[in-house]
């Protein structure tokens, strides 16, 4: 009698495992980093874009930094300044040869005079995404990265939330070439508001792998790092080693890789999504975290909607996205069943 009360029960409990099991995987864990504040939305690298970024709750918020002539840390995607703000109507004789306006030749007080606009094409005029905020409307301004730290910091302590930061070290090459040591800048801004080691939710980004191990071997900065890849494209210094050979010296220094997702989306020639799945695992071999960029909704690389993307983001078991769209993201990840 006792035997046939005791099976049944087992019986049960297998099952119920086997169905726990069989539920979709949803990775609420998938690291969400607003893309240069909530970009797909509002002109990218603002405090506007930042705050509406910080009301969707991401994990992070990203800062591309770049430095003045006066060594003011810049929150700016790009080394130049003409397809984001109206340099060229404002200053229009201070192009380089190459009818670039560089951050780098400009004052702080000089870039704060000038309005930035969401990312427009300087030949054709036009927006670069067709049905984001309308171009040279409304009245953005550059920041500095202290500016958006403050904005972060104070924004976690009225919403008492704890969003981080991920800053990019844009360029060091072409700012040492400049005689400016920008990684030494940024480190200093850094720890005076807190950012000194991996506890303190930060992370920190470079495609430079010279400048990121230096970072952390002569500066001895105790952040988490994030080695930024294009495969084929990236460091000359991987050009020579194989990816898992790439992946394994990067674990020397780096806690991160953070390669290019629509690689493995439209199969470039450089990587097909094997490829990707094998960088993926050879990085989690390594105990390194992977946060692939850049996923945007009205960018779908050929696919016909964003969740089929995001669920090719989840399939391949990433860590991390960086998106233009964190609001969509979130739904994604963190609140739908799906
Ligand atoms: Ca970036």
């Amino acid at each position: 009698m006792k035997l046939s009360i005791r099976i049944p029960v087992v019986y049960f409990v297998i099952l119920y495992v086997l169905l726990s099991c069989k539920q979709p995987t949803q990775n609420k864990n998938m690291v969400i980093i607003a893309h240069r504040g909530a970009s797909g939305y509002l002109p990218e690298h603002t405090l506007p874009a930042k705050a509406l970024a910080y009301g969707m709750f991401p994990d992070f918020i990203e800062q591309d930094v770049v430095l003045s002539k006066d060594n003011v840390a810049v929150v700016i995607h790009d080394i130049h300044l003409e397809t984001t703000t109206n340099v060229a109507n404002v200053y229009p004789d201070r192009a380089r040869k190459d009818g670039k306006f560089y951050v780098v030749d400009f004052t702080w007080e000089e870039l704060s005079t000038l309005n930035v606009s969401e990312r427009f094409n300087i030949k054709t005029k036009q927006a670069v995404y067709k049905d984001r905020f309308p171009i040279h409307t409304s009245h953005f301004k550059l920041h500095t990265l202290a500016d958006e730290i403050e904005l972060i910091q104070g924004l976690n302590k009225s919403m008492h939330k704890n969003v981080g930061i991920y800053v990019e070290i844009k360029e060091p090459q072409f700012h040492r070439n400049e005689g400016k040591d920008i990684s030494e800048i940024v480190l200093t801004i850094l720890a005076d508001y807190g950012y000194i080691s991996v506890k303190d939710n930060c992370m920190l980004q470079c495609f430079d792998a010279v400048e990121l191990q230096r970072i952390r071997e002569e500066y001895k900065s105790d952040l988490f790092l994030v080695q930024l890849l294009e495969m084929g494209y990236s460091d000359a210094i991987f050009k020579a080693m194989i990816p898992e050979e790439m992946v394994a010296h990067i674990a020397k220094y780096a806690n991160g890789i953070g390669p290019w997702y629509k690689q493995m989306i439209e199969g470039d020639d450089k990587m097909n999504i094997k490829d990707f799945e094998n960088l993926v695992s050879y990085a989690h071999q390594q105990n390194l975290k992977v946060h692939a960029f850049t996923f945007r909704a009205d960018d779908l690389g050929g696919k016909t909607s964003f969740k089929e993307v995001l669920k090719i983001a989840e399939n391949l078991k990433l860590d991390g996205v960086f998106t233009d769209h964190p609001d969509q993201a979130i739904t994604y990840f963190k609140k739908k069943n799906h």
